[in-house]
């Protein structure tokens, strides 16, 4: 990817009127983001029409949804304190696009004990982490109750941290472990001290190409079943897809629309976070199953299209530097995107997939790249309230982990349960 070349883009189309841009765009294109700009809900055509935008319309486009953007959730750009925490690697799952996952007798797989995670959870702290973010792998050894436990041990110790944790994948598990109905599981996890749920586990939300993604994991009915019962019961989630592998635009405009029905009934959803497919060491890509695409282009149509086709229902998308790269994510927010994602300080499930933008973005990176756009990074807590004035301790700076590259180009890598 040329980072000049889609820094100097970016520039270009901030500089120039909307309506210069709009007067350039075909005229499908420019009847789409009119009714975008007057706050009209966008069609699955219309989505179409702007997810496969390119030259001339895909300018436009960014500027509508850095227009939008602006209008909705202003210039501020917020971030989140966090530390991941990939518990396990072992998984029969078995999806395609993962780097991740090992089977139990793999040399480099792990479970860690309740002592490492709070040894983690501690270092989080001292470093000014307000949430811990934890997702692993589908471990058929697992304890029953662990995720309960996992709650338990966490609490017990940092009453005060925010878990977000366990994808719909986990969810399903966990609940069929113990034989209980997700209304209950769910509940139980909550009382236990669960704050909310990560989106992920969706990729595409359309059963034939979960099939080919992974035959074994939650199908959409189910995903939708887990994700609105959590809200239902007071739980929020995030809401994801991944793009940039087997599927068609068609596919991603139909999973946006699905999140936007769901929103609508329920309200659940604090952020849409669109995660770029990392090829790299996945069975997908040795299978010849895909082709490594250059990074850029998809990237701007997929911000600016969510950021407009979501517009009034979820209002704030997110962009991934673990994805992307730091720099090119800084870029995406000229593009619709209002929200940094989070430090992390450990990242495992892209870095095994092939991602190399490391696994720590330091507050200070997260501030320098939202003023290099011209805007203001304020830290918010994992419900988008914002801490205005707080200064995380040690700044969240590096202690254990690699910092990000910051200047790194590269983009890729796949998603994880
Ligand atoms: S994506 Fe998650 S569920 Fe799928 S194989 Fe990897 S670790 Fe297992």
């Amino acid at each position: 990817m040329n980072l000049e070349y889609w820094r100097n883009w970016v520039d270009e189309i901030e500089a120039a009127p909307l309506d210069a841009l709009l007067a350039k765009a075909s005229p499908a294109t420019r009847a789409a983001l009119e009714r975008s700009l007057e706050r009209r809900e966008l069609t699955p055509d219309d989505g179409l029409t702007l997810y496969t935008c390119t030259g001339d319309d895909l300018r436009a486009m960014v500027k509508c949804a850095d227009v939008a953007r602006a209008e909705d959730v202003g210039d501020e750009v917020t971030y989140v304190v966090n530390r991941n925490i990939n518990f396990t690697n072992i998984c029969f799952v078995g999806c395609q696009f993962c780097g991740f996952k090992r089977q139990r007798w793999e040399s480099d797989a792990y479970d860690h004990s309740d002592e490492t995670i709070l040894g983690k959870v501690a270092d989080a702290v001292a470093r000014g982490a307000t949430e811990v973010c934890m997702q692993g792998g589908i471990n058929p050894d697992m304890p029953p109750f662990k995720y309960r436990d996992l709650l338990d041990v966490i609490k017990s110790r940092f009453p005060e941290i925010h878990i977000h944790a366990f994808s719909p994948m986990e969810i399903m598990y966990g609940a069929r472990r113990v034989r209980m109905e997700y209304p209950e599981y769910i509940g139980m996890l909550r009382d236990h001290g669960l704050g909310s749920i990560p989106g992920t586990a969706a990729e595409i939300l359309d059963d034939t190409v979960r099939e080919v993604l992974s035959h074994k994991k939650v199908d959409v009915a189910a995903w939708v079943d887990i994700i609105t019962t959590a809200h239902a019961l007071g739980v929020p989630t995030t809401s994801t897809v991944m793009y940039g592998h087997i599927e068609t635009p068609r596919h991603v405009v139909n999973h946006l629309a699905l999140l936007r029905t769901i929103q609508k009934e329920t309200h659940g959803f604090t952020e849409f976070v669109p995660l770029r497919f990392i090829h790299e060491n996945t069975v997908m890509y040795r299978k010849g199953l895909v082709k490594p695409s250059e990074h850029g282009e998809l990237d701007f149509q997929m911000y600016a299209f969510s950021r407009l086709f979501l517009r009034g229902q979820i209002n704030n998308i997110q962009t991934s530097w673990v994805k992307c790269g730091v720099d090119l994510a800084a870029l995406t927010l000229k593009a619709g995107c209002n929200d940094f994602s989070g430090t992390l300080m450990e990242e495992s499930i892209t870095a095994q997939a092939g991602g190399d933008n490391g696994e720590f973005v330091p507050v200070d990176l997260i501030e320098q790249k939202a003023r290099e756009m011209g805007r203001v990074a304020v830290e918010r807590t994992t419900l988008y309230k914002k801490l205005y004035g707080r200064k995380a301790p040690n700044g969240a700076r590096p202690i254990a982990a690699s910092p990000a590259q910051a200047d790194s180009h590269a983009c890729g890598g796949s998603g994880c349960s």
